[in-house]
């Protein structure tokens, strides 16, 4: 199918389907869960520096709250529709369930290339949004988070604005704010450790021992680098990582026979992620094809950039040697090359188990947030360790129960929890 043809939504709701028939949910129950429960359209007007007005559209999506308050991130994209949306807010349902923290689940964007505005017209973006959903949203209902082009400083301008619509101090209404101003220390780390936490649980499975594994990693940012160095304090060695490189516009995998150093890489890569290739030549990297890193000889498997990167094309190039993959991107896998990976018989961890460390880091925040007192970092990444490690076992247990695939597993799990608290509130 054509990208341009990919309609996510369609994805999530034949995804949902599916788990529904496994859990035999009666007709009102799929009803409710294959759609979301309140939808927000808006347009936002915004003075732009030359003077003239510019209307942007706007959305916010809550697909379910049964659990608890929606969560969820806000994206700033040229291209995004609706339908993005939708689907997005209700894989953050299944997240937060699957992690088994109180809250729903919820996205919201505008369409926009943050891009070309200046910073004063993304404040007043920004502002804009949370005017038009002042009622809508909040700490006790719906808490939207940092996504695709936003950041810390238009949360806080989204709290600022939220606060002086509502005239009192609501911190617990937004989460990726900076620390010092409500963030959580750990929430950098958090989505990186919350992955090799169940790597860690998945081996121990295995009955491997981390030490002397060997792992190859697809990316190179916020989620691959802090999975790279817990996963070497633990014990195992990284062959190689792979990222894009923005001057000659294609990716490259780096690779070192005895094992990949991030004190040696950390000064040779920019802030999004990207590796200076002479500089890694210069330190005795190998540049291979972006493609590379899947077709290493390693025991695990770490894809941290983009989805569909796993598919039926690649899927038969992966090594005999591979026991795991651990997905640290949403969406890596096609449906196809999951059926290559069940024939290889190796071990996998979903996304939207192995990635929740962030949303549970997030959802730490909000609650410190609400009690404005503030947890150390230790606390912090002791608590993510406990949920990622329950959640793990919980996924897994179900698995092998049932002789289920780990990513159905992960689904009927989250699906049977959304759908028991929609029942028990009356709802269907
Ligand atoms: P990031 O922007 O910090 O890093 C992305 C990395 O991917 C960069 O190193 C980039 O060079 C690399 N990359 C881009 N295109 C590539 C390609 N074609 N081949 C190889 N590498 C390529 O992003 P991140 O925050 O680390 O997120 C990575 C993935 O994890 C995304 O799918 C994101 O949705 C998911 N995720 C992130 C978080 C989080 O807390 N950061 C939480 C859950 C899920």
């Amino acid at each position: 199918m054509a990208a341009k043809d990919y309609n996510p939504y369609k994805t999530a709701q034949d995804q949902f389907d599916r788990v529904a028939g496994m859990l035999d949910l009666d007709q009102a129950t799929r009803d409710l869960l294959r759609n979301s429960l309140r939808e927000h359209h808006f347009s936002i007007p915004v003075q732009m520096d030359d003077g003239g007005k510019k209307v942007f559209r706007g959305f916010r999506v809550l697909h379910n709250d049964a659990r608890g308050p929606g969560k969820g991130g806000i994206r700033f994209h040229p291209q995004e529709t609706i339908d993005t949306v939708r689907a997005l807010a209700m894989w953050m349902t299944w997240k937060c369930a699957v992690v088994d923290i109180p809250l729903g689940g919820g996205k919201g964007g505008v369409i926009c290339d943050p891009h070309n505005l200046s910073l004063r017209e993304q404040e007043l973006l920004c502002r804009g949004w949370v005017r038009q959903l002042a009622r809508n949203v909040g700490p006790f209902s719906d808490v939207p988070a940092p996504d695709v082009m936003t950041n810390a400083q238009h949360m806080l301008w989204m709290l600022d604005e939220y606060e002086t619509i509502h005239g009192a101090r609501y911190p617990g209404f937004i989460t990726g704010k900076p620390v010092g101003m409500g963030g959580s220390l750990g929430r950098t780390e958090a989505t990186g450790y919350g992955l090799i936490f169940t790597v860690r649980e998945a081996l121990k499975e295995m009955g491997i021992k981390p030490e002397g594994t060997v792992a190859s990693v697809q990316g190179f940012g916020n989620v691959a680098q802090y999975a790279i160095e817990l996963f070497t304090r633990i014990g195992g060695e990284v062959l190689c990582v792979s990222c894009w490189d923005q001057e000659k516009q294609q990716a490259f995998t780096y690779k070192k026979q005895d094992g990949i150093d991030l004190g040696e890489l950390f000064p040779i890569t920019d802030s999004f992620g990207s590796i200076n290739q002479e500089k890694a030549r210069e330190l005795g990297y190998e540049a291979l094809p972006g493609g590379a890193w899947l077709e290493q000889e390693v025991d695990i498997l770490i894809p941290a950039a983009l989805e569909n990167e796993i598919n039926a094309e690649n899927v038969n190039k992966i090594s005999k040697r591979v026991k795991l993959i651990a997905e640290g991107a949403n969406g890596p896998t096609t449906i196809e090359a999951d059926e290559g990976i069940k024939e290889k018989g190796i071990f996998l961890i979903p996304d939207f188990l192995a990635n929740a460390g962030g949303v549970t880091c997030s959802y730490f925040e909000q609650v410190q947030s609400n009690m404005n007192y503030y947890w150390e970092k230790d606390e912090v990444l002791g608590k993510l360790d406990i949920k990622m490690t329950a959640a793990f076992m919980a996924t897994s247990e179900m698995a092998k129960k049932n002789k289920l695939y780990m990513r159905d597993a992960a689904y009927v799990i989250a699906i049977d929890r959304v759908a028991r608290a929609s029942q028990n509130r009356g709802w269907v």
